[in-house]
């Protein structure tokens, strides 16, 4: 049996374990709650009130725990429920890097707001016209390797990449016409986990190893795109110009320099999902630490919103307005999604240490960039991530690519370098 084979084997066969684990009764049960739940979720959202989402939640609490017990775990139920999006990863593991995170970054912060340097992003919300959006976010996803020949894209309101095989690999946007970032970052963003969809060797297409390896590597994919490429100043070298021939009448007056700048702004918001590089993590540790605390029974479902509101001042600065823009604002407790969140941040951890191992590997990286080179960029996470899919493991990974365990130092070091670019001029 060849390495391939094997793979494939290991596989299956763990995904036939793990769905042997739960009985018939709990699987019906869990559906039950979720569907329940999502349903209250929506009502209290609307309404702006957590009382109304209290009881289904501390069902899904519940059965989350339950999952967890019948998964099983060694130290901590919580890392059976981590486990299901991202392997091996433990709390013990991800705590202190969290915390180390979390100082790092409100000290950041602090420089940021210390700095007399004021960019705003009002010219991102001058109004675009949608068609030539959609137009330039394509032109730039296919020049950075995305391969429309297997792959499409369509409009929807909650953009994704999804895929029905290494051959059809679709990618959805939103466009809005007083937003240049949303549909441009949107698609870059998906671009990045279908560049991944459409990477795994051929020879694993149509077993269960032609998939990501977890939701951390995933999003390290769709981050690495984003943030450490289209969001550089070398970047926009390239394709300010692009873009300002696109819009004449917008643009003109500004360089290449500021539009940068302006797309790279921090400002903390009170919604994850519209919250800048920085300040993104945040809003992660909070939930990372609520989610903990609720499976292991030292937080309690009715004390979230004053938990949640007294974390949001301590990290962030402020208390959310209401519920709605507070504890309510994701969906994925209503459908049960606990223990996912940390994988977005895990993918910019992962993200930030693949860009320092590819600078180091090939120095003049950044400058392919300026003359809108991609090539080697793509082929170099081919090579190291996307061929593997999920024979090896996010840890091995890791491991095998820059010879050591996840960490925050690169993540760190990488935004802190772009403060400084953008806030003191250096
Ligand atoms: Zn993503």
């Amino acid at each position: 049996m060849c390495i391939r084979d094997r793979n494939v084997v290991v596989q299956t066969k763990k995904d036939r374990d793990k769905a042997s684990k739960f009985p018939e009764e709990f699987i019906h049960e869990a559906a039950k709650v979720m569907s329940h739940g999502n349903e209250d979720w929506k009502k209290a959202r609307r309404a702006s009130d957590f009382s109304l989402f209290q009881n289904s939640l501390e069902k899904i609490v519940d059965i989350k725990r339950r999952e967890a017990d019948y998964i099983g775990f060694k130290d901590n139920p919580y890392d059976a429920l981590l486990n299901e999006v991202e392997e091996g990863m433990t709390v013990t593991q991800l705590k202190p890097i969290f915390e180390r995170l979390r100082i790092a970054t409100i000290k950041l912060l602090e420089k940021v707001k210390n700095s007399t340097i004021k960019p705003t992003d009002n010219i991102i919300h001058a109004g675009f016209d949608t068609k030539k959006q959609i137009e330039f976010s394509e032109s730039i996803i296919k020049k950075l390797g995305f391969d429309f020949n297997f792959g499409r894209i369509d409009l929807t309101t909650h953009p994704f990449c999804t895929s029905f095989g290494m051959t059809d690999v679709r990618l959805t946007t939103r466009v809005y016409e007083n937003d240049l970032r949303s549909c441009l970052f949107g698609l870059i963003h998906e671009s990045g986990h279908g560049m991944y969809e459409q990477g795994f060797d051929k020879r694993y297409a149509r077993t269960s190893v032609a998939s990501g390896t977890s939701m951390g590597i995933h999003e390290s994919q769709s981050l690495f795109w984003e943030n450490m490429v289209s969001r550089s100043s070398e970047f926009w070298e390239w394709a300010f110009p692009i873009l300002q021939n696109k819009f004449p009448e917008k643009l003109n007056d500004i360089n290449s320099n500021e539009f940068y700048k302006a797309i790279n702004v921090i400002a903390p918001s009170d919604i994850r999902v519209e919250s800048d590089e920085l300040t993104y993590n945040l809003h992660i540790i909070l939930r990372f630490e609520i989610e903990e605390g609720l499976i292991n029974n030292t937080i309690q479902v009715k004390d979230i919103p004053e938990i949640w509101n007294s974390k949001t001042k301590e990290y962030l600065g402020f208390v959310p307005e209401n519920d709605a823009k507070g504890c309510l604002q994701d969906i994925h407790w209503s459908f049960g999604g606990i223990g996912y969140f940390p994988s977005y941040t895990l993918g910019k951890l992962y993200a930030a240490m693949w860009f320092d191992k590819l600078k180091s590997e090939i120095p003049n990286i950044k400058d392919q960039f300026s003359k809108g080179e991609f090539t080697e960029t793509l082929d170099w996470l081919r090579k190291n991530i996307h061929q593997y899919g999920r024979s090896k493991s996010p840890s091995q990974l890791c491991i095998d690519i820059c010879g050591k365990p996840l960490n925050e130092e690169n993540f760190i070091a990488h935004i802190e370098r772009k403060i400084d670019k953008v806030y003191y001029n250096s």
